[in-house]
């Protein structure tokens, strides 16, 4: 990897800051800062993405020898050709603009084209100050490290759009942090993860510049991200701009019904972190849907307003959205056709996201009134009866109509019988409460006999989108305690799992299920705090 051909392309395009001392500051029209990453005592390679290493080209072989390797990804070793930089942005936080913000931790080493002529971007978050680091210390702990490693490979795995992550270091160092914000702050161990991505800018690289009244950086910014990722749409257009977000709502669009397929919740739906590319992009927070709730979110601060919670992903991501719309009305010719975008975000959205619930049910389409109803009469099922998102559905895969009709069993029983492991509220016995289950298990029954499609071929392509294995917080933080305590195996087992989301593993069967009773509502296990 060092000898990898970097490319700063970013730095030798754009203007930098004139400072070059590494202090807190307000940074005005330029777009990056260069920064050095600030060495680390220890460096120790603790996971590694070797798929994603593939992909790249780069050998991962006897890594744990690689000095120079495992230097780089800590950042104690830059390789002469880098510009390393973090850069400035700026972004809306649950709501409000909150001004400059920037990379206050993550510091991008450059860019790398491989030999399959893919380019990445590759940055290591935790690496130390940068000017943007406001109050705090541009440190991760390893915690939070883990969870954002395993997650970007998890989202990968699971076919959504994200940032992937390439390694993970502890850097021997302890991090002060006080996760209750309750003013008992205590040490923690440290790492840095190496991020990869074609691109780490946000929404809020965006709004910045318009904020600051930099028109020309900001069209010089978007044709920048036009030209490397739009190539589609021609520069020169005079409705590019609009066109652009046009683009960039459709594939926003994308994710956020992913995120609604699979139960995922951000946690954190900032403009800063919203990437311009639609990729998942910043995992602080985050947690799956576990009994049903539209209302949860898993982010402590957030939980009594539930502004990022499950069912508002899609209405927030619009918010976001038009709030880029704003950033670039300076730039555009027909205001209307800006916010056309967000009519194109919201069709898209529908129909992704209808087309996503008909596949996960294994229906045609859920066009008619009767299947609008199934889905309708589910959500309140779910819901009533404290059911598990991820459980139910990969249980609804194995709903045989065939041998309903050949078996002696009471259909109805045995439907409950089936689903039952996904219910977390004993109410779920009570006789009046189960009618209603089977009553909609015999709806559902009676809309399958009316596809064509061979029942096992059904069952099979509903395993393709209802995943057996996600990354359940209590998961992450068992394998995080175990690391804490120096154990990295469990990390690496719960790695190699969520690799094959919608296999069954048959020996894995204890990171399929529920969390244990005790850990749906502890800290860490089931809300998260954003101290990371
Ligand atoms: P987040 O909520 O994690 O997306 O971060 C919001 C802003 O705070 C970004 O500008 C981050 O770079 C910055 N930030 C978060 N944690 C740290 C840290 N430990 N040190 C420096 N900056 C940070
Ligand atoms: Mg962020």
């Amino acid at each position: 990897m060092t000898e990898l051909p970097w490319l700063s392309r970013f730095v030798d395009r754009f203007p930098g800051d004139p400072v070059r001392e590494n202090a807190i500051r307000c940074v005005q029209g330029v777009l990056y800062s260069e920064v050095q990453p600030t060495p680390v005592r220890l460096p120790q390679l603790m996971a590694w993405s070797d798929s994603l290493a593939n992909e790249l080209g780069i050998a991962s072989p006897s890594l744990l020898e690689d000095e120079i390797l495992i230097k780089l990804l800590a950042g104690n070793y830059v390789s002469p050709k880098m510009k390393p930089y973090a850069a400035r942005y700026g972004g809306h936080q649950f709501g409000s603009w909150a001004g400059q913000l920037g990379d206050g931790r993550a510091i991008t080493l450059g860019e790398v084209v491989t030999a399959k002529s893919i380019r990445r971007e590759f940055q290591l978050k935790g690496a130390g100050p940068t000017p943007y680091s406001r109050m705090a210390d541009g440190r991760a702990v390893l915690r939070s490290s883990i969870r954002e490693f395993l997650c970007s490979e998890a989202m990968y795995f699971l076919g959504i759009p994200t940032t992937r992550a390439l390694s993970l270091v502890t850097t021997g160092e302890g991090v002060i942090r006080d996760f209750f914000y309750d003013g008992h702050p205590k040490a923690e161990p440290g790492a840095i993860i190496c991020r990869v991505s074609p691109s780490f800018l946000r929404f809020g690289n965006f709004e910045i510049l318009a904020a600051y009244q930099e028109l020309s950086l900001l069209k010089d910014l978007a044709q920048f991200v036009i030209q490397d990722h739009y190539p589609e749409l021609d520069p020169k257009d005079p409705h590019v701009y609009e066109k652009f977000l046009c683009e960039v709502s459709k594939k926003t669009a994308w994710m956020i019904a992913h995120w609604m397929r699979v139960g995922f919740v951000h946690g954190v739906m900032n403009t800063d972190n919203m990437s311009i590319l639609g990729l998942t992009l910043d995992y602080g927070p985050y947690g799956w849907l576990e009994s049903y709730d539209p209302s949860w979110t898993p982010n402590m601060i957030d939980a009594d307003r539930g502004r990022y919670g499950f069912g508002n992903q899609p209405s927030i991501a619009q918010w976001n959205l038009t709030r880029l719309c704003e950033a670039f009305l300076p730039l555009v010719r027909d205001e209307a056709r800006v916010y056309e975008s967000l009519e194109i975000y919201r069709v898209t959205f529908e129909q992704v996201h209808k087309a996503m619930l008909s596949k996960k049910l294994g229906l045609e389409s859920l066009d008619s009134q009767d299947t609008q109803e199934l889905v309708k009469n589910l959500w309140i099922l779910l819901q009533a009866f404290e059911t598990d998102y991820t459980i139910f559905f990969r249980l609804l895969c194995d709903w045989t109509i065939e041998q309903n009709d050949k078996s002696h069993e009471n259909p109805g029983d045995k439907f409950i019988h089936l689903i039952s492991p996904a219910f977390y509220s004993i109410r779920s016995i009570e006789p009046h409460l189960r009618e209603q289950w089977i009553y909609w298990s015999e709806k559902y029954t009676a809309i399958l006999k009316l596809i064509e499609s061979k029942d096992a071929r059904r069952r099979a392509q509903m395993k393709l989108v209802n995943p057996k294995y996600v990354l359940r917080n209590y998961l992450a933080q068992n394998v995080i305690e175990a690391a804490q305590n120096g154990d990295f195996s469990p990390l690496n087992r719960l790695f190699r799992v969520l690799k094959a989301p919608y296999e069954d593993q048959p020996q894995e069967e204890d990171l399929a299920v529920k969390p244990p009773e005790w850990a749906r509502k502890a800290p860490g296990y089931s809300t998260l705090s954003c101290s990371s």
